[in-house]
């Protein structure tokens, strides 16, 4: 499988070109809202998982596609690639297209991967709980690292790094999305000092069925415990109306109402890469297009009867 994806969009960076640094669920985390499903790898491993020359031979050739953003992300925890710092000095000497890296945040309390993102445009790490019981209750995360480690290397890098940083924060009902666990995560985000903060919540199917989404109303609430308030990430279908991807998500469809398929299924068949085949499908399912099912631990998706409506142009929110 290539280590490039889309570009695809996104709800904050536009068209994003992934890529895809570690190997499937390849982790620190095994948080109980992913979309990728249960971590099969959780490690604190840093090294070479893909060769780095590939990955930049396989990029440059994905730059006449113009994307917004080039994002470091794709099925696993970026930061665990070792090169990172050779990559982005590699990117930026063959384009001017900001490079992004979506990471959990739970190395930057090591120093070389601190000074390794120093180049990134912008840096989008995660916190998802005030506290240890709760970061060990959602994030799962591997044993080496703590709740008070992980949150001195958010402090640290904000103290080091130049370039724009946002705090994604990750709600979900019956776990964070209450005032009090609010109140807790606000505080830390006052000692970290990002530019933005971000709510997310979980909009896709997660690994674990109890991890739920907060609905929209509540989350801006929750959004005005922060000072200043965080920002509810926007919807973004508008986003979609792009005709490239408005062609695959009906590949999508077309091969869901067929038979039912797993992530896996749709990415082999079509011949994409999974963080893609999860786009597509969030999006059918947002539409009411598509129905889940889980069989022998496995997401199985299929397709409902699209109504004939002609598709008007969406608004960008
Ligand atoms: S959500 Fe991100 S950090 Fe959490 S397990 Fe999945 S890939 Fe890892």
């Amino acid at each position: 499988m290539g280590h490039i994806f889309g570009p695809v969009p996104s709800r904050r960076l536009g068209r994003s070109l992934g890529v895809d640094l570690v190997p499937f669920k390849t982790c620190t985390y095994d948080c109980i809202y992913c979309q990728l499903g249960r971590t099969t790898n959780k490690t604190v491993e840093r090294r070479q998982w893909v060769p780095l020359d590939d990955v930049l031979a396989e990029l440059k050739k994905k730059l006449t596609t113009r994307p917004d953003y080039i994002t470091l992300s794709g099925s696993g925890e970026p930061t665990l690639f070792s090169r990172l710092d050779e990559l982005i000095a590699g990117i930026r000497s063959m384009t001017d297209i900001p490079v992004a890296v979506l990471t959990n945040g739970s190395l930057l309390w090591r120093d070389e991967v601190r000074s390794q993102l120093m180049d990134a445009h912008l840096v989008i790490p995660s916190l998802d709980a005030g506290h240890s019981s709760l970061f060990q209750a959602v994030n799962r995360p591997h044993e080496s690292i703590s709740f008070d480690r992980m949150l001195e290397g958010l402090i640290a890098f904000r103290e080091e790094y130049y370039g724009e940083y946002w705090l994604e924060v990750f709600l979900l009902a019956g776990h964070t999305a209450m005032d009090s666990e609010i109140s807790k995560i606000a505080e830390c985000v006052g000692r970290i000092k990002p530019d933005r903060v971000q709510l997310n919540t979980a909009t896709r199917p997660t690994a674990e069925e109890y991890a739920v989404m907060v609905d929209r109303r509540r989350m801006g609430d929750l959004a005005a415990g922060f000072d200043p308030p965080a920002e509810v990430i926007a919807d973004y279908r508008g986003v979609h109306a792009q005709s490239d991807f408005k062609a695959g998500r009906d590949s999508v469809l077309e091969m869901i109402q067929r038979r039912p398929c797993s992530l896996e299924d749709i990415a082999d068949g079509l011949g994409m890469h999974r963080n893609e085949a999860i786009k597509y499908v969030e999006e059918l399912s947002t539409e009411g297009l598509t129905e889940k099912r889980s069989c022998g631990g496995r997401l199985f998706y299929s397709g409902r009867h699209q109504p004939d409506t002609t598709e008007g142009t969406k608004g960008i929110t």
